[in-house]
């Protein structure tokens, strides 16, 4: 696998300016996606015209999933806390 590093130039197509763009890559916070918190300090490709995150390079996909996990265990301690449980689903499938 290739590892990549801070200041690499590259392509990606960037969802903002819906086109091919060049990027750099540097270390951001990125906020998930699909759910509460965010991922401190990972190599990502970073869009040169609107500064976007565009793509995530395999190499930082172990910390998202750690921070992911972290997050999951943050949120349920609070649920705990202040003893509010979440509603119960009928569809069992998980959000995480
Ligand atoms: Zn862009």
């Amino acid at each position: 696998m290739k590892v990549y590093k801070q200041g690499e130039k590259g392509k990606a197509i960037c969802e903002t300016c819906k086109q091919v763009v060049a990027t750099t890559l540097a270390y951001r916070d990125v906020p998930f996606s699909d759910s509460p918190g965010e991922v401190k300090d990972i190599l990502v490709a970073v869009c040169d015209t609107c500064d976007s995150v565009v793509a995530i390079p395999p190499q930082s996909t172990p910390a998202i999933k750690k921070a992911r996990e972290t997050a999951t265990t943050l949120k349920s301690l609070i649920w705990r806390l202040t003893g509010s449980t979440p509603k119960r689903r009928e569809n069992s499938a998980s959000a995480f």
